[in-house]
């Protein structure tokens, strides 16, 4: 097996639990290597510190599997991994059905995602080491679960830059062309064939529940609703309305499937507009709405769109401020990990300086916890949530 060998002058971040060793962190190889080989890491002094799959072509040079020298990488090693990932679900959300399965590096099994939806599970397969691990893993998922169908959601663009090809497989059984999830006792219907990511957003399912005490008779804004998930929980707590905007008409019809699957038809409205127009509109139509919900793509996929994702986060954060009447709410999130907690709170700051108002902090929360985070890595760090109380100043 061959080795690489990392340099003397480097942040100790594989120590510190983060599961990536980049190129520049690396001194020499020892030994022949192919794009999707298991390796082993060993510091400067030739200390073993980890086994990963390399990619060369890469910036993110290795991808830890095990920190065990004598673990093989074998299916009792892809056996142990999915069964630990799945005592973490049971022992954390017993009962759930879906939810997120594996999630890539927090679960030990990095480029891989996994989401559940029932009997059938959908997955990312993000790089070339895991695409060489993948059907290995696939055997011991249906193995474990008896799943009825496999999709393979490979339209991720992060595939190309692993030079691996884009597209949607069915992988094992038979998947139908919508699925239904429940989720805190509601039920909805996710697109996986066609909807963005594997359908469902399930990282949210905790903060969803946190806006119970905001909503109670209260008019709703829910801004990049999706297929409504926010706005169901929302009337499900007692909201009198929820107005729905997203620029998806695909997302925007299952959001108005949803609500009315859940009984609560005629309490919402659906908007198909881009959320930056709609809310300068609204804001020049002087509206207002008791709660305003903000849930954006990631608007910084990289480090160099940074700057550009501030202004977008400041922008639709101050027109949101705008729109919450006088001791409203505003419950605002970034999936972008670049976007760190206290640059997002910052940018909150700046929003709020702009638009006069006075902010009091609820809550500041993270993913749910079938997104496990690894202390010491950023990247599994990523959702912010905010749940903040809006008063006028002057
Ligand atoms: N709140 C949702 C998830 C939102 S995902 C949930 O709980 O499930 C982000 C959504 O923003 C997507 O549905 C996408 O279609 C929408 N979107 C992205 N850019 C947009 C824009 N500029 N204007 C309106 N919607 C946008």
């Amino acid at each position: 097996m061959a080795r690489v060998i990392l340099k003397r002058e480097r942040k100790r971040r594989l120590e510190q639990g983060s599961p990536w060793v980049f190129r520049t962190e690396v001194d020499r190889v020892d030994g022949e290597i192919r794009p999707g080989d298991v390796v082993e890491v060993v510091n400067h002094q030739g200390h073993f510190l980890a086994k990963g799959y390399v990619n060369p072509a890469s910036q993110i040079f290795v991808r830890v599997l095990t920190y065990n020298r004598e673990e093989p990488i074998d299916r009792e090693w892809a056996g142990r991994r999915v069964d630990a990932a799945l005592a973490w679900r049971k022992r954390f959300l017993p009962g759930v059905r879906s939810c997120r399965l594996i999630y890539g590096e927090a679960d030990f099994l990095p480029g891989l995602i996994v989401d559940r939806f029932g009997d059938v599970l959908v997955v990312q397969v993000l790089s070339l080491g895991m695409e060489r691990l993948w059907a290995m893993i696939r055997d011991v998922l249906v193995d474990r679960l008896r799943p009825a169908g496999i999709l393979l959601r490979n339209d991720v663009p992060v595939r190309e830059k692993e030079g691996l090809p884009l597209g949607v497989q069915l992988a094992y059984g038979e998947v139908p062309p919508l699925v239904e999830v429940e989720e805190n006792g509601l039920t909805f219907l996710v697109d996986v064939w066609k909807g963005q990511k594997t359908g469902y957003f399930f990282d949210q399912r905790e903060n969803r529940l946190a806006i119970a005490p905001l909503v109670e008779g209260a008019e709703v804004l829910d801004c990049f609703s999706h297929t409504g998930a926010f706005a169901v929980h929302a009337l499900r707590f007692g909201a009198r309305s929820v107005l729905c905007v997203d620029q998806s008409a695909e997302a925007l019809r299952l959001a108005e499937e949803n609500v009315a699957r859940n009984g609560f038809g005629g309490r919402a409205q659906f908007l198909c507009a881009n959320a930056f127009d709609q809310l300068r509109a609204l804001v020049e139509e002087g509206r207002k709405f008791d709660v305003v919900i903000l849930d954006p793509p990631a608007f910084a996929k990289s480090r160099q769109a940074l700057p550009g994702a501030i202004r977008g986060y400041k922008e639709i954060n101050l027109r949101g401020m705008k729109l919450v009447r006088e001791g409203g709410f505003l419950v605002t999130a970034s999936c972008s990990w670049h976007m760190h907690r206290d640059l997002f709170l910052d940018t909150l700051t700046d929003a709020a300086v702009d638009a006069k108002k006075i902010l009091r902090l609820v809550e500041l929360r993270g993913a749910a916890k079938d997104h496990p985070v690894i202390h010491g890595s950023e990247e599994s760090n990523y959702l912010k949530f905010a749940i903040l109380e809006v008063r006028d100043r002057g």
